[in-house]
């Protein structure tokens, strides 16, 4: 049986979050090259990210050149507030529309600041894709990120009595809320992920996962296999 809602998360889902990394340090690296004089900051920053660097690319990259970590979070904003160059990849367009064309209904639940969340959907053109998209950081910043219940509240709220699946990437938020209100989960196991996979327990796995998501066509259009 196929669900009668499809939810996706964003980041590492609906598109390679290493595409954002790498747009936002380029914007923050060209800003650092142009008012501080560093020549090459973007493709400094775009190294470190590649060899494995995370959260402490700025950290690491400023004393390099003799500048001071108290422009850390001048860095931030730019990265958090540029007009992101990321896309929807076509089989995950194509997904989208065949599971509309399907009947059923298509959302997005992705947590993270407004802004950058916002600048994110703006920029996949997702609006004019799915039916509703829910930004956990607007019920009340990160108290309402998941696995708070508010996204999944204010999605049962705006499709009702119905069938849901969450299709996501991080089991360590993702999917325990989901299961506990009843909804099939499903984890998206893409190779580019931008972070490494976690052991949780039980109650945080999702019921099955996948490779790829045009995996859900053979698991809800195509076959008679069950959620
Ligand atoms: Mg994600």
């Amino acid at each position: 049986m196929r669900p009668d809602v499809a939810v996706f998360d964003l980041d590492d889902t609906l598109y390679p979050e290493l595409a954002y990394a790498r747009s936002g340090l380029r914007a923050a690296g060209d800003y650092l090259s142009a008012k501080w004089k560093v020549p090459g900051a973007a493709e400094q920053m775009l190294s470190l990210l590649e060899a494995g660097c995370r959260h402490t690319i700025f950290d690491e990259l400023l004393p390099r050149h003799g500048l001071p970590a108290t422009l850390v979070p001048e860095l931030v904003e730019v990265y958090r507030s540029h007009v992101p160059a990321i896309s929807l990849d076509d089989s995950t367009r194509r997904v989208l529309a065949l599971l509309k064309e399907a009947g059923m209904s298509v959302a997005v639940l992705t947590d993270g600041p407004s802004q950058v969340q916002q600048n994110k959907v703006d920029a996949l053109g997702l609006d004019a894709l799915v039916d509703a998209v829910i930004l956990t950081d607007a019920g009340g910043g990160r108290a309402t990120w998941k696995p708070s219940p508010w996204g999944y509240e204010a999605l049962e709220q705006r499709f009702g009595s119905a069938s849901y699946v969450y299709v996501a990437d991080n089991v360590e938020k993702d999917f325990v809320t989901a299961r506990i209100r009843g909804w099939h989960t499903i984890e998206l196991r893409r190779t580019d992920r931008m972070y490494t996979r976690r052991a949780v327990g039980p109650e945080y796995e999702a019921e099955r996962w996948i490779g790829d998501i045009a995996d859900l066509l053979d698991l809800w259009l195509l076959g008679a296999r069950s959620t």
